[in-house]
């Protein structure tokens, strides 16, 4: 696996390979499953395969939660040739923000002030603004994103048709989870023991929603399943809702012809943690 540091020399090395068909895997490091599966599905598919570490300081809105990201690069980069990963590209922020860069506005709707949008302000501005430019570097023919990050999947997928990049197949990939049920993240490994044990709970409040939304009235099943949470030890819920799956309105009630996700945000042990499942 060659590691690339710079954008120039990524991006000349990837415009000769052209036309091999090139996939993109985006992260912010701290690798686990849910990301190799990812890579593992490029690498399959794809001719090249392409992933990217760079922890984004414009996508946090909380600078305690950027200072906290957690960083294990050598680990990641074992990991990366493990899965016969391709390239790596480790830009630095200059790399991707030279000086003088002016973040720009994306047009994603209300996708940007709804749940992570509202909960998070500036995030998925952040994350278009990255993702922009990444791929302004990296011509990529598929991007390989997690369901575990839902709102982000819609987000980039706007972001992709009003940028004109409708060619790059954006693929979707099922979240991996622990044999608990919880949805891996690289925010996991800030619990302890306990924690993490009781944040499968999450899970199990999303599959509460699943076995019951079509016969219990919405209200009183997020009610029950907001106290599910807290009983299990979650501190505190965000948001636990049901939403349509292709634009993630709230929904208030059953309608059989609808595709619903249940999605939730909350804290446990000081951590934010996010799921969803399709219902
Ligand atoms: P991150 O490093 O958190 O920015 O994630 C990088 C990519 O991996 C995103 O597309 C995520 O949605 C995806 N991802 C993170 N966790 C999981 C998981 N448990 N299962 C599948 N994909 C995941």
């Amino acid at each position: 696996m060659k590691v690339i540091t710079t954008a120039a020399e990524m991006q000349q090395l990837l415009l000769a390979i052209k036309p091999k068909r090139i996939g993109f895997v985006p992260t912010m490091g701290c690798l686990h499953q849910g990301h190799l599966t990812l890579i593992e599905k490029s690498t399959k598919y794809d001719d090249v395969t392409v992933c990217s570490i760079f922890v984004n300081p414009s996508q946090f809105n909380n600078p305690e939660d950027f200072q906290k990201y957690p960083v294990t690069l050598e680990a990641d980069r074992a990991l990366l040739e493990q899965y016969s990963c391709d390239y790596l590209f480790l830009p630095d922020v200059n790399e991707i923000y030279p000086p003088g860069y002016q973040p720009v506005l994306f047009d994603i709707g209300k996708l940007d002030t709804i749940w992570e949008g509202e909960h998070r302000p500036g995030h998925f501005q952040g994350v278009c603004n990255v993702m922009n430019r990444l791929l302004e570097i990296i011509p990529a023919d598929d991007l390989w994103m997690g369901q575990k990050d839902l709102q982000q999947c819609l987000v980039i997928q706007k972001l992709m048709n009003s940028t004109g990049r409708k060619n790059v197949f954006f693929h979707r990939v099922d979240t991996i989870r622990e044999n608990s049920g919880l949805a891996m993240s690289s925010r996991n490994t800030r619990l302890r023991k306990e924690a993490l044990a009781a944040a499968a709970a999450l899970y199990d409040a999303l599959q509460l929603i699943r076995r019951q939304y079509r016969f219990v009235p919405f209200s009183q099943l997020l009610a029950k399943a907001h106290e599910q949470l807290l009983q299990h030890g979650f501190e505190k819920v965000e948001y636990i809702a049901i939403a349509r799956e292709n634009d993630l309105a709230a929904m208030n009630e059953y309608v059989a012809e609808e595709k619903y996700a249940a999605i939730a945000a909350a804290w446990i042990e000081g951590v934010r943690l996010i799921d969803n499942i399709i219902l």
